[in-house]
């Protein structure tokens, strides 16, 4: 198609059929998602939830029914709630370093049996083994970090007291109560028991809600923490519809850590607030690449791919903006759209697959909305932009995108597909100034030669992690490190000491001894004061803190 300005503009219709992504196909005998879960399965990691209803789940890789599944009620929440409290009363007097090895143990046995959590990651939701396998590593970084550093981030903490000596000051920390956990589809193991595990060692009982699209991955979490030890009262499930027994479990949480889109993120933050109880909130992203003038155009290629197509792009980290210096630009794209071209699709149970499917046909719906409108009003496509029904029904090509301006939708919406747009920029103050135009800011990444150049321009970049020369995996893997959102992105970390201190309430013990904090052996109010001054400027003369 030819523009009024007579540039060349390719289209979804006239695309190439070079252009397809080839498709790859699974040796022969690898199981299907029907192969892995069986009745029996079901029925095994299904049998605690709290709930008598009737509900399923699908197989994105085929759209075809996957289990039928438990459903709670609103009533169901409150029961498992109740189930909770009791068994939290005892896991909270468990010396935290018997809670911590629970956590080491569960590390090994997630390793030793990654295989059937990748079945089950790939069956729901259709991503590929590559990608699933991030999951298991993001979870072990998880158990090993808290199973290691849990008792020091909840030791009692001395201070120095308002008369030191005198008065002896102890800050401890004790668990909320129990946690109500509400986590998203897209990465199903780790945002489930990935974020259960600090709750857990802190001493918390936990009320879950997976997306019942992924509900057995969180199950299948559960089973095998308790066969590390954790008491089965200390993690409930409940399972249904999000508007329906969302709202329940914020009413009756103790703190509520929330993961999922930034509309639903404001209901759960007005119910906590309504309560006057603690919530953390993971939410959307919109998130922007820069390659800068002198990066490593290979390496910065192969990032883009790892950091736009990443299960899909339906990854809260993944790149959406690639800002990319004019300089660089066509020598970038050319880059980065052959090795896109080069990425192979497909959904078997089995490496090999680049890149799996959408899980829905509500994403497929809003990737196809948000790069059909940028084309018609003129954005081009480098590589991809069809959907490809002949692999399976929500599978889309990644795809590249130039030439988007401001006022289409794929520009400031999160699209949480594989479609990633090219700007270009010649002033590196304002691509970041364009970079941080948004109103979300969970993650970016800089690629530069040059490390403290990278690092500079990260400090001025507004969002939670910056990735040097990574697109996310450096920052969200290094769990001794916040992780999470500024701006609409979310409120609270996860990881780190912030990431388990969350969960629990700061309380201050302090024993003052000898003297009281008020005049004593016969001083009148005013040579109290006076003894109160000089003793306050002296403190400060010692330099006290
Ligand atoms: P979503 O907000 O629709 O659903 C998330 C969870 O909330 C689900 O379990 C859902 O059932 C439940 N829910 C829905 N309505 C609710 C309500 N009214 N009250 C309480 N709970 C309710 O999000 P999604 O589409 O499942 O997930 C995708 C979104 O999650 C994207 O925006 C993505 O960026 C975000 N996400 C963020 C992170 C992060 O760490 N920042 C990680 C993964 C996903």
């Amino acid at each position: 198609m030819t523009d009024s300005k007579g540039t060349t503009q390719a289209t979804v219709s006239t695309l190439p059929a070079a252009a397809d992504n080839p498709v790859f196909a699974a040796p022969a005998g690898t199981r299907t998602a029907a192969d892995v879960v069986t009745p029996e399965l079901v029925a095994r990691l299904t049998r605690d939830v709290v709930g008598s209803g009737k509900t399923r789940n699908h197989a994105p890789a085929t759209g075809a029914k996957l289990a039928d599944l438990p459903e709670s009620t609103p009533e169901d929440v409150a029961t498992a709630f109740e189930r909770a409290r009791q068994a939290q009363y005892l896991w909270a007097r468990t010396p935290v370093r018997q809670r911590a090895a629970v956590l080491l143990r569960f590390h090994d046995l997630v390793l030793r049996r990654q295989a059937e959590v990748l079945d089950l990651i790939q069956a729901e939701t259709g991503k590929a083994r590559l990608h699933a396998h991030e999951e298991v590593q993001a979870v072990s970084v998880a158990a090993r970090h808290y199973g290691r550093k849990a008792p020091s981030y909840l030791a009692p903490k001395r201070h120095t007291g308002v008369t030191p000596t005198l008065t002896r000051v102890t800050e401890l920390r004790q668990p909320r109560g129990v946690v109500g956990q509400i986590s998203p589809w897209n990465y199903p193991f780790e945002l489930s028991v990935g974020d259960a595990l600090p709750a857990l060692v802190a001493g918390n009982a936990v009320v879950m809600k997976p997306d019942t699209e992924t509900a057995l991955t969180a199950m299948w979490a559960r089973e095998l923490l308790i066969e590390a030890g954790l008491p089965a009262g200390v993690w409930q499930v409940v399972l249904g519809d999000g508007p329906v027994i969302g709202p329940a479990v914020v009413q009756h949480a103790d703190f509520v850590s929330f993961t999922g889109s930034t509309r639903t993120g404001r209901e759960v933050a007005q119910g906590a607030a309504a309560r006057l109880v603690g919530c953390s909130l993971e939410l959307g992203g919109k998130n922007a690449m820069l390659v800068l003038r002198d990066a490593d155009l290979d390496k910065a290629a192969a990032g883009a791919v790892r950091g736009s197509f990443s299960s899909a792009g339906q990854l809260c980290i993944s790149i959406e903006r690639l800002f990319v210096h004019e300089s660089v630009a066509d020598a970038f794209v050319e880059r980065f759209a052959a090795r896109t071209r080069a990425m192979r699709l497909g959904g078997d149970l089995a490496y090999g697959a680049d890149m799996g499917s959408l899980v829905s046909e509500r994403q497929l719906a809003t990737v196809r909305r948000h790069v059909d409108e940028a084309v018609e009003q003129g954005a081009k496509v480098v590589t991809g932009g069809r959907a490809r029904p002949d692999i399976g029904p929500y599978f889309y090509e990644p795809t590249i995108l130039d030439g988007v301006r401001p006022a289409m939708a794929v520009c400031e919406e999160e699209t949480f597909g594989p479609v990633v747009s090219i700007y270009r920029f010649t002033d590196e103050d304002d691509a970041i100034a364009r970079a941080n135009a948004t109103p979300y800011g969970l993650n970016a990444s800089v690629w530069t030669r040059d490390g403290a150049r990278g690092r500079a321009v990260a400090a001025r970049l507004r969002a939670g992690t910056v990735n040097v020369n990574e697109s996310y995996a450096a920052a969200y893997g290094s769990a001794q490190a916040p992780m999470g959102g500024m701006g609409d992105s979310g409120l609270g970390r996860r990881h780190g000491s912030e990431g388990i201190l969350k969960y629990t309430e700061a309380q201050t013990v302090a024993q003052q001894r000898l003297v009281p904090l008020a005049p004593s052996f016969g001083l009148s109010h005013e040579q109290y004061a006076q003894l109160m001054t000089r003793g306050l400027r002296a403190m400060k003369a010692l330099r006290l803190r």
